[in-house]
């Protein structure tokens, strides 16, 4: 059984050459344009699994067409390349299945401790329910870049268009980072970019640095939007870059992040005044 199966490609691929159907052969030659593309997308990517993952997977994958390129009968040449990447898609994938087995595991092991750790920092009271309630976090409706005199800035309005505070690039001792500021000037928050084990991510802190949050680029059905979660990991909001007729602007959605509990990250009820899991008052 499993003899038959090792040896189905090459019986596919004799197929292809004894058929001589144009169509299929044609296809066959045609993939490499899809090897190429895809090729294409994952060599702009960032991320972890873009260049692990895809970019050498899809350069393989082009690879077997480019040296089978002088096998000089077409449909001789179509088989091998049929042949040849149903076993390198197998192999892959196999290998792929196992890495990423693999890689469950360190993940299910960290969560492990990261909650044992959790539920140790709870037992010995060093998070406490009413820390961080009396700032109520305020989220812009749209934002828009602006060219300044000291360079360029993001400023956010609400949902009347009042600037409610801005982002600024600065530069740190080892990366640059984006610090966010009220409409008084204060600082409140600020924005690192973070190597992820499949992609790099945003992390956000609040002005004392602890973490607020994440944020990472979607890719949606129509277009592509940032998506932001909360430090709990529930999602909050999106944002979508906009054609305004004057300008491009950012467009924020938060009407998510009222659903959850700032403080403990429990799902609140409709029109709730505090939270029932900890006690916090909501806005
Ligand atoms: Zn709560």
């Amino acid at each position: 059984m499993s003899f038959a199966l090792f040896f189905s490609p090459l019986f596919l691929g004799c197929l292809v050459v004894a058929s001589g159907w144009e169509k299929s052969i044609k296809l066959i030659h045609g993939w490499k344009t899809t090897f190429e593309a895809r090729l294409q997308r994952a060599t702009v990517r960032q991320g972890k699994f873009a260049k692990y993952i895809s970019r050498p997977f899809w350069a393989g994958s082009r690879g077997i067409w480019n040296q089978t390129e002088r096998i000089h009968r077409d449909d001789v040449r179509a088989a091998v390349r049929l042949a040849a990447a149903i076993y390198y898609f197998g192999f892959m994938i196999l290998a792929l299945v196992l890495f990423g087995y693999a890689a469950l595991m360190i993940i299910i092991v960290i969560a492990m401790i990261v909650f044992s750790l959790w539920a140790l920092g709870k037992y010995l009271g060093w998070d406490s329910p009413n820390g961080d309630s009396s700032s109520s976090p305020l989220y812009p409706v749209t934002s828009s870049r602006v060219e300044g005199l000291t360079g360029t800035r993001i400023e956010h309005y609400d949902e009347q268009r009042r600037k409610i505070g801005e982002s600024l690039e600065r530069e740190g001792i080892l990366e640059n980072y984006i610090e966010h500021i009220d409409r008084d000037g204060q600082k409140v928050g600020e924005s690192h970019t973070r190597e992820g084990m499949l992609e790099d991510y945003i992390e956000r802190t609040d002005s004392d640095g602890k973490k607020i949050g994440e944020t990472r680029e979607r890719e949606g059905l129509l277009d592509d939007y940032s998506e932001h979660t909360d430090k709990h990991g529930n999602k909050i909001g999106e944002s979508r870059i906009r054609e305004g007729l004057l300008d491009t602007y950012i467009e924020h959605d938060f009407s998510n992040a009222r659903r959850f509990c700032t403080s403990c990250g429990a799902r609140l009820a409709a029109g709730a005044t505090f939270c029932t899991s900890c006690g916090q008052r909501c806005r």
